[in-house]
């Protein structure tokens, strides 16, 4: 933005500017050596020549940024080769410090074999311990995001991975019935996930050899430590600069933090939801990299706005890929909203196609404005492009009638005529104005781990319901429906469920104009409610 402005980037490691997010390909593999995510699209690496000779900024590398003096605008570095200390001046300052691996408190965390996945170091690490197959058993200790797609990259090398969460279930961004089709298929994978339980102690003599879970030991080579990351705010606190209620740095809109003169982005930083106008934490590479830029703007005299964020995510899991956007169920819930939600199971593309593969669409809206809160898209198809118009469709502040009215692209080979993202808003709409009433999988399980006097209606096919069927349902099919509507109570609750939800509704619309008051659709039926086991044949 400015040729004439003199840039320094301070940075205690070697290496800089490498894409972090690549690291789990890089275990698996995938990626052969870490020089590759230091490259530009055109092959230069992104080191200290390149952003000298290139971009005429001096990098200091192994320089630790030690103290700001704010009233003398300098910053205390420190020389890591030679451990040399001196100050440098700044007119502007950004801090972009990042954030550091969360560590549980567990007896033998400090044994060898025992690592987290934040920095190139760990990763280069991880490699050697990987080295003549020595890591035979891994557990790795969180589900969330990272945990997950670093299961994969060590699964894929051979390893038996075992992820142990203490909550109840894993990726927490997600709802849990969409969570368990991905447990489902994590297991489906041979990666065995122990929910509801710790890791309550690490053995072996030097190097890790065992676990203790739950009073049981598991054999581990290797041990993984994601159980999250907090902002890294040391330099920022000594400063006095304010941290925010999610004790990242505060900033306003303009990326300034309570010092105007000092901006800061990236992990360390809190930034404003978009859906409720809170504080959030969200250290996503996808937001670092807009920060950085509204940052050069604005401190060379522009007046930017950093809007906000969605919490925009997406991983590969083995064959599924899983994407989330705005706020899940639950925490509508939290947030005092009066959510809403379908379950829509449904091709990628033209059903005919060989090419089409299953996905999975979760749509939350609120209820009293309509407005889309969130979405989850899951499943072995393209649920990437789902996601971005979803995250699209929200920031534009648009409703679950909105949604329908899109005019998206349509050819056999990349959606439906009618894309599931519209056939999922047109549920939801439905559901909203009463002419849809569905129960989602897991209310359902609930309802049966309670033993309740309901009805299960399935209307699929023999073939079907021979090969599965949620024990004690009663099977009519919906081209005899009609005639058997004798056989059903009308006193008692009947939940309808078909493959994917489409027969169920069509029943529903039987059993109401024939005067049965209480009767849902198991949301994304039977697929949803079995996952991954019938999903494949
Ligand atoms: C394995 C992995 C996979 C990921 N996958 C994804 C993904 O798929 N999608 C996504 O959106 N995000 C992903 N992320 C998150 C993403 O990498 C981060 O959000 C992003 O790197 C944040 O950029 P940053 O510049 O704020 O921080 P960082 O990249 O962490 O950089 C901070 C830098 O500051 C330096 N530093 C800190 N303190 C000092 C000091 N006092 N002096 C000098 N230097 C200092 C550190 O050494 C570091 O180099 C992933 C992260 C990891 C670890």
């Amino acid at each position: 933005m400015n040729e004439d402005a003199l840039i320094t980037i301070i940075e205690k490691d070697k290496s800089l500017s490498y894409a972090g997010c690549g690291l789990p390909y890089y275990i698996s593999g995938m990626v052969s050596e870490p020089r590759a995510l230091m490259t530009t699209h055109d092959g230069d690496i992104r080191d200290q020549e390149f952003f000298g000779k290139i971009k005429d900024i001096e990098v200091l590398n192994r320089t630790r940024a030690l103290a700001i003096d704010r009233k003398n605008k300098s910053i205390v570095i420190e020389d890591l080769k030679l451990g040399k200390r001196s100050e440098i001046n700044y007119d502007k300052l950004i801090l972009a410090t990042g954030s550091k691996a969360k560590m549980p408190r567990i007896k033998g965390i400090d044994k060898k074999g025992v690592y987290s996945l934040h920095r190139v170091e760990d990763a280069e690490g991880l490699r050697r311990e990987l080295r003549g197959n020595k890591a035979k058993d891994v557990v790795i200790i969180g589900g969330g995001l990272l945990g997950a797609v670093t299961a994969e990259a060590l699964s894929r090398r051979g390893s038996r991975v075992n992820i142990v969460d203490s909550c109840d279930q894993i990726l927490g961004f997600l709802d849990r019935e969409m969570a368990y089709l991905v447990q489902n298929h994590f297991e489906e994978r041979g990666v065995r996930v122990l929910l509801n339980s710790k890791v309550e102690a690490i053995r072996g003599r030097e190097h890790v050899e065992w676990v203790k879970v739950k009073n049981y030991l598991f054999r581990a080579d290797l041990i993984i430590l994601s159980t999250g990351v907090k902002p890294e705010v040391s330099l920022a606190r000594k400063a006095d600069l304010e941290l925010g209620s999610t004790g990242a740095i505060k900033i306003n809109k303009y990326l300034q933090t309570s010092d105007p003169d000092i901006y800061a982005i990236g992990d360390c930083v809190e930034n404003k939801s978009l859906i409720t106008g809170k504080p959030v934490y969200t250290p996503l590479g996808s937001v670092a990299t807009r920060h950085g830029r509204f940052a050069g703007i604005n401190v060379t005299g522009g007046s930017e706005e950093f809007p906000g964020v969605l919490n925009s995510m997406i991983i590969k899991v083995f064959d599924y890929n899983v994407a989330s956007v705005g706020l899940n169920e639950k925490e509508a819930f939290r947030e005092g909203f009066f959510p809403v939600s379908v379950i829509v199971p449904g091709p990628d593309k033209d059903h005919y196609l060989p090419t089409a593969k299953l996905i999975y669409i979760k749509l939350v809206a609120d209820r009293n404005s309509r407005k889309i809160l969130g979405a989850q898209v899951i499943g072995r198809g393209d649920v990437s492009k789902r996601i971005d118009v979803i995250a699209t469709a929200i920031s534009a502040g648009m409703g679950v009638n909105d949604i329908s009215k899109l005019d998206l692209a349509y050819a056999p080979p990349y959606s439906s005529a009618m894309d599931i993202i519209i056939t999922a808003a047109n549920v939801l709409h439905s559901k909203i104005e009463g002419n849809y009433v569905g129960i989602s999988p897991l209310k359902l399980k609930e309802k049966i781990a309670a033993k309740e006097d309901i009805i299960l209606l399935d209307v699929r096919s023999h073939y079907e319901y021979d090969r599965i069927s949620i024990p004690g349902s009663i099977h009519i099919l919906l081209n005899t429906l009609r005639g058997r509507l004798h056989q059903l109570p009308k006193n008692l609750e009947i939940i309808i469920c078909c493959r994917s939800g489409i027969n169920s509704y069509e029943a529903l619309r039987i059993l109401k104009a024939n005067g049965f008051p209480n009767v849902q659709v198991l949301d994304g039926g039977i697929l949803t409610f079995f996952g991954e086991i019938i999903e494949t044949y």
